[in-house]
């Protein structure tokens, strides 16, 4: 069977280089938007094998996706994830592999797993004061994050990025800071506007603050908006010559967000989700069984995109079947 490029277009005629793919649910955090007390094992659960994950990322690769990012949960968490960014890298179409973690392990691993075909580090990073990350996060391990962003710096990565949930009272007010952090560094940080999910809604009406507030105070201290990459994520990315860094503004309530879309999911569970909010998953995992379902898999991939959906329903308060983003990866 042959498939191109134009395999990975919906009806709105958006296009999906970019894959986010679920490695697990659990999570060691406790992040007070997300899983506040902490993540719940439902059962025993069975996460995608390395088998699984390599046939998945053949079967979207086809399809001209060039672009993975590997999340969960918390993905490295996964005792196999050295293999899995091997495996991953070794599908032919790949050229770029993120990841998104909170960054506690990235001492320990960061190297190997460059070495390994890692090729962009997401890190969490939600404030840069020690004592607001243990009060956001549950844990005191804000020296362990830092140092291992800084280990990352001297990698070679094509792209270090920091993603800070923005939290009306909690860090609203540290921008100063961020910019001597972004004065000298080659780094980006991602302010994301707060989403409701299933389970915040109290959390959510407490602290969610729109993200153009933040937008308005970095144009207005001299920061320029930059042209978009066809794979790029939904940041609006501000950059400003006198610093090294970048600033992104992820604002998923803004209009036209969804009209930016070219990302699909699957689940650590191996269900594609269309939509971060959508209603629905389709079930891939048991065509991730044998290599010889590879043409299945991949006709079923393209058939399910015809039903990806124009917009989240956010505005209307409708968050889909996601009660927290531990559950999908964000
Ligand atoms: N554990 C990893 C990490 O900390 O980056 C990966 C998974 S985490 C769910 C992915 C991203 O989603 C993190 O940057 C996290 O801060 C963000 N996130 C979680 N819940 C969110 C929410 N309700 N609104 C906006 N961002 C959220």
């Amino acid at each position: 069977m042959e498939h191109n490029m134009a395999s990975l277009v919906d009806r709105f005629g958006r296009s999906f280089p970019y894959l986010r793919l679920s490695l697990t649910e659990a999570c060691n955090y406790r992040c007070s938007y997300c899983l506040p007390d902490g993540y719940q094992a439902e059962g025993r659960s069975r996460f995608l094998e390395l088998d699984e994950v390599r046939r998945l990322v053949r079967g979207f690769a086809a399809l001209g996706m060039s672009k993975i990012r590997l999340t969960g949960g918390e993905p490295t968490l996964r005792k196999d994830l050295l293999p899995i960014i091997g495996a991953v890298s070794a599908v032919p179409g790949i050229r770029r592999i993120a990841i998104t973690t909170n960054g506690t392990l990235l001492p320990r691993h960061i190297g190997a797993w460059r070495d390994a075909g890692l090729t962009a580090l997401n890190v969490s990073l939600d404030t840069l004061d020690p004592l607001r990350f243990h009060a956001i996060t549950g844990h005191d391990r804000f020296a362990e994050v830092t140092e291992g962003v800084e280990m990352a710096l001297g990698l070679g990565f094509d792209s270090v990025k920091l993603n800070a949930v923005l939290l009306r009272g909690r860090n609203d007010d540290e921008l100063p800071a961020w910019f001597d952090y972004l004065r000298e560094r080659d780094i980006a940080i991602r302010f994301i506007e707060l989403m409701r999910t299933g389970d915040n809604l109290e959390f959510f009406e407490r602290h969610h603050l729109r993200a153009e507030a933040l937008e308005e105070q970095i144009v207005e201290a001299g920061w320029t908006l930059r042209p978009r990459a066809p794979d790029a994520g939904p940041a609006r990315e501000y950059s400003h010559p006198d610093y090294r860094g970048r600033i992104g503004i992820i604002a998923p309530y803004s209009k036209d967000f969804c009209a930016g879309c070219n990302r699909l999911r699957v689940t650590a569970r191996g269900d594609l989700r269309l939509c971060l909010f959508g209603d629905f998953g389709i079930g891939l995992r048991e065509l991730l069984q044998s290599d010889d379902d590879f043409d299945a898999l991949v006709a079923r991939i393209s058939t399910q995109l015809g039903l990806k959906a124009a917009g989240h329903g956010l505005h209307q308060g409708e968050t889909g079947l996601t009660p927290h983003l531990a559950s999908i990866g964000g």
